[in-house]
Parts: structure tokens; C-alpha cells; sequence
């Protein structure tokens, strides 16, 4: 008798990853790659459940099996549902990639402490939230690899982003501590620290501004969501051994 494996239920051979803040700009790029290196995906935004769905039509045309979910990382019980719904449709993930994030421009002295939570749950304790409740899975599996999105301010800081500044460098305090704790359980921990990405997050630089900032970095030009997924990628793939590491990406930006 041949078994017809139910779609809903069935453990896929390909890896799986859950990817926050995957609608749109550096995280829908990230699943394509994924999906075209052969991961299924959990994907993951805060809203944009079309831009999500368009994200994960392209996957699923790439061969991935895809699910998707709206949840917001910033809230460690909606973390905890989205494992929960992770646990229906795949096994352990192999690999946690934690992209979602937000920027918040403007003097520190105008920021009310409900900004300054926001930002810290949204772009540093959505990594614990979502680690806390990725390595018991990883460990039972045997392995996983942690991927957090940090930025270049996340080491330098940068005037009217000291919030995102600090978020960022608690990202990177954050990596390095978790990978040495995490070594002898072979669960690889690394960071990429982009400079600027031409996504929507950038969307507020006028034209003016935009070719100050072209001038500014040694490439000539801000970097490509595309271009932060393929070094997602090469992560994953990377040796066990690579782990505690923040790799800028910043055409020469950073230096
Ligand atoms: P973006 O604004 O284009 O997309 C952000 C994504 O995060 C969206 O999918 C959004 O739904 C999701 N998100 C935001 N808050 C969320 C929440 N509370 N819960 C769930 N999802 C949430 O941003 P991007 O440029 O693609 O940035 C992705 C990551 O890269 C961020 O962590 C960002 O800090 C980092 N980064 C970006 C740049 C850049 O220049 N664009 C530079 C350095 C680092």
C-alpha cells in the first residue's frame, strides 16, 4: 500500500527555517534565498499579510513549503504561539534568522520611555523571545544556527538613532555571549551588521540626502536586500566552528 503523506502533517527532508519580517524589503529577499538554497520556510511579519503571501508565492515557486503568519516580535507571548504553530507544521527549526526590526530617527530627548521600549523589545528582545523558545528545539535536534539582523550603529552609534544604536549593540553583546554559551551544543550563533540597505527603511532620505549618503560610502551606493541574503546564506551554510561573529556588510562604510 502506498502512504500518501497529508501535506498538513508530513516532516519534510529540507531544512526549515523561521524568518521574521519577511513582506517585505531585506527579509523577503532573505526567504527567496532560503527557499532557492532549499529550506521550507516559516515566514513571519507584524502586517502585510499580501506583501507575506506574495513573499511566500515566490518561494513555493522556488520548491519551498511555505507557511505564513502575522505576529508581533515584540510581544514574548505572541512568541510563544508562533512556536507553538511552528510545532503543527515542521519538526525542529534548523535555523532561526531574526530580521524583523525598526528604526526610530530623531533626539533622544524627545523620545518618550513607551518609544524607547518599543524599540528595545522590537529590535533586541524579539531575540531573546525567539531564541528562548528556538534552542530547547535546537538541542533536541542536535543542531541549529541563530542569524540576527544588527546594524553598522550597532558597534558605532549613531547621532538621532541612539536608541536603535543601543538595540543594535545589545544584538551584538547578545550574539557573541549566546555563541559561547551555545558552542559545546552545536547551535552556531552570528550577526550581520548591514550599513545602509536601500529597503523601505531608508524610504525618508529625499534625493539630496540619499546622494550625501552615496558620497559618504566608499562603494558609491547604498547595498541591496539581495545582497544581505546571500550572506544569510553563506551563514547557514557556514562551518560549525563559525560561530560568535558580526560580519559588516556596508561597501566599505563601516571602515
Ligand atoms: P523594513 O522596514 O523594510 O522591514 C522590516 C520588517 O520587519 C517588516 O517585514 C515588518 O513587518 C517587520 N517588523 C517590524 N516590526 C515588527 C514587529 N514588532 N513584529 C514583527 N515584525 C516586525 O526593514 P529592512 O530594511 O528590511 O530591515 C530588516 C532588518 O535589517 C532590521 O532588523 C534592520 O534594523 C536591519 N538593518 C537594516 C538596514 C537598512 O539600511 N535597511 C541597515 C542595517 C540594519
Amino acid at each position: 500500500m502506498t502512504e500518501i503523506p497529508n501535506p498538513n502533517t508530513s516532516v519534510s527532508r529540507r531544512p526549515a527555517a523561521l524568518l521574521t519580517g519577511a513582506s517585505r524589503g531585506i527579509g523577503s529577499a532573505i526567504a527567496l534565498q532560503l527557499a532557492q538554497s532549499g529550506y521550507d520556510l516559516f515566514l513571519l511579519a507584524r502586517k502585510e499579510q499580501e506583501k507575506l503571501e506574495d513573499c511566500a508565492a515566490l518561494c513555493r515557486a522556488a520548491g519551498a513549503r511555505v507557511v505564513t503568519r502575522l505576529a508581533d516580535v515584540s510581544d514574548s507571548a505572541a512568541c510563544a504561539e508562533v512556536f507553538t504553530d511552528f510545532d503543527r507544521h515542521f519538526s525542529a527549526p534548523n535555523l532561526l534568522v531574526a530580521n524583523a526590526g525598526i528604526s526610530h530617527l530623531g533626539l533622544l530627548q524627545d523620545m518618550t520611555p513607551d518609544d524607547w521600549d518599543h524599540m528595545i523589545r522590537t529590535d533586541l528582545s524579539s531575540c531573546f523571545y525567539l531564541s528562548r523558545l528556538a534552542i530547547p528545539r535546537m538541542l533536541h535536534a542536535g543542531s541549529g544556527k541563530l542569524i540576527f539582523l544588527s546594524s553598522v550603529w550597532g558597534s558605532r552609534g549613531a547621532s538621532c538613532e541612539v536608541a536603535y544604536s543601543a538595540a543594535k549593540g545589545g544584538v551584538n553583546s547578545f550574539t557573541r555571549a549566546l555563541a559561547k554559551e551555545l558552542a559545546p551544543s552545536n547551535i552556531q550563533v552570528n550577526a550581520i551588521a548591514p550599513g545602509a540597505i536601500d529597503t523601505d527603511m531608508n524610504a525618508c532620505l529625499d534625493a539630496e540626502e540619499r546622494r550625501a549618503l552615496e558620497d559618504e560610502i566608499p562603494a558609491g551606493r547604498l547595498g541591496t536586500a539581495e545582497e544581505v541574503a546571500v550572506l544569510v546564506c553563506q551563514l547557514a551554510a557556514a562551518p560549525a566552528y563559525f560561530t560568535g561573529n558580526i560580519l559588516t556588510l556596508s561597501g566599505g562604510w563601516a571602515l
